[in-house]
């Protein structure tokens, strides 16, 4: 999805201004990357349409930055599609809150299961108890249970011989005696929907009238998770989605449609097969993030828990007089590593996320203590006027770091390529970036 409208997107860019034939070549473009990702037929024809109607208004056609602007309409949009705001989970009015998981054979409910309870714990501080009563198999007693012990969570069970409603009602009066705050019940699932299993949910259902029923289908199968979702809330008063495998899934396509042809909220995502992989799903984001524009909101929030907000306008504003030295180089490298893993940082900024160089482009904590060490080496003034380090002064740093001479010179002449390309960014002109990615 996000490559078909990247391009697109990089072609309207070219133009000055566009005009209504420009708009619908555009709309060709994004209606073929959605089919491509897999998005359900109607949801692709009513946000073409919108889009288009948008586009094509005066606003666009007379504006001086048009391509931007499209890219904003199909950016609200797509989030519209997906449901404008988190929608956060039902609470009971008294404990416990009860959360049954439904969906196919390893969609993921056993998992997302724990995944919930852990994110509870950690949330909420939540003393949740999970409910075994999917009967088919012994082995998913067994899952639940582990994926308990992992978590240090109470599992209720009753092995494989009784029935699930039996089960849960049981697992009812244990939450109770127990005063645990949330129940999170894990329900049997087949390959495809049939009456039985879905007699056996609604009878669940029935018995314990959960606040939540939260339908759990996996992202990779695209266009029939869409299906198998409209199936699903057919039969049961679905409260929300989680869409899981979100982590394999380069389309994108079930997020779009999965809201759009049930009116469900996806209420989370799942992103790894580990127990802290769970994420709440952000419409916003989901669509920055389709748009390839990387996940902005997520950077920016990261970084606001580690950097300091006027430290960074006054570099701002050095980067903008063209003062920007080797003592900022290194207080921004500090802020940098505050963060974490920079190659995790580096995916979310814009453009950067589907880049070849950036595979190249891994700065391990090794090689920015080299680079800092180098920078130690020098003395104030060639810090403040690197454009004074000539060849023996460099031999010089190669000696006082330890470095060798090349790697001496191959920072500096990375460091005067990132602040041309900060300043000319500051100007408002991404082509810089693109010379220092090699594009
Ligand atoms: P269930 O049959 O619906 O209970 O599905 P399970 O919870 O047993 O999950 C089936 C498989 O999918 C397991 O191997 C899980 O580890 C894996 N899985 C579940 N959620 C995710 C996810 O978000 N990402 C990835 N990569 N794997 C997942
Ligand atoms: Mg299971």
């Amino acid at each position: 999805l996000t490559e078909r409208l990247q391009n697109a997107i990089g072609k309207l860019r070219k133009k000055g201004k566009v005009t209504e034939s420009d708009v619908r070549e555009m709309m060709r473009e994004v209606r073929l990357a959605l089919l491509e990702a897999d998005v359900n037929f109607t949801v692709v024809k009513d946000f073409v349409k919108q889009v288009r109607e948008r586009a094509v208004g005066a606003e666009v056609l007379e504006s001086l930055t048009p391509a931007q602007q499209i890219v904003k309409i199909v950016n609200d949009e797509l989030t519209k599609t997906m449901g404008e705001a988190a929608v956060p989970l039902n609470k009971a009015p008294h404990i416990p809150t009860i959360i049954m998981m439904v969906g196919l054979q390893g969609a993921g409910k056993t998992t997302t299961a724990g995944k919930l309870a852990n994110y509870l714990i950690k949330n909420e501080k939540a003393r949740p108890l999970l409910i075994a009563a999917d009967v088919y198999r012994p082995a998913a007693v067994d899952q639940l249970k582990t994926i308990g012990q992992q978590l240090n969570v109470p599992v209720f069970d009753m092995g494989t011989d009784h029935d699930p409603v039996e089960i849960v009602k049981q697992g009812m009066i244990q939450a109770d005696l127990q005063k645990n705050d949330y129940v999170i019940i894990d329900t049997a699932g087949r390959l495809q929907i049939d009456e039985k299993l879905m007699t056996e949910l609604a009878d669940i259902e029935a018995e314990v009238q959960p606040n939540e029923i939260l339908l759990t289908v996996d992202a990779m199968t695209g266009q029939a998770a869409t299906e198998v979702a409209k199936g699903f809330n057919e039969r049961l008063n679905i409260t929300g989605v989680v869409l899981t495998k979100l982590d394999g899934d380069t389309r994108g396509g079930a997020a779009l449609s999965i809201r759009a042809v049930t009116g469900k909220p996806i209420k989370f995502t799942g992103q790894g097969e580990k127990l802290d992989q769970l994420d709440v799903f952000y419409p916003d984001r989901m669509a920055n993030r389709i748009l390839g524009m990387g996940d902005m909101m997520s950077l920016i929030e990261k970084a606001q828990n580690d950097f300091d907000e006027k430290q960074a306008a006054a570099m701002a504003e050095k980067i903008k007089e063209n003062s920007f030295d080797f003592n900022d180089f290194l207080d921004q490298m500090d802020q940098i590593q505050k963060m974490g893993p920079l190659d995790e940082i580096m995916k979310m900024i814009p453009g950067v996320a589907n880049n070849p160089a950036m595979k190249n482009m891994n700065i391990s904590p090794k090689e920015m203590d080299h680079i800092k060490a180098i920078v130690y080496s020098m003395t104030p003034a060639e810090r403040e006027e690197p454009k004074i380090l000539n060849a023996s002064r460099k031999r010089r740093l190669a000696a006082g770091s330890g470095r060798p001479i090349q790697e001496v010179n191959r920072m500096i002449k990375q460091f005067d390529m990132s602040s041309k390309m900060m300043q000319q960014m500051s100007k408002g002109n991404m082509s810089g970036m693109e010379g220092l990615f090699g594009n």
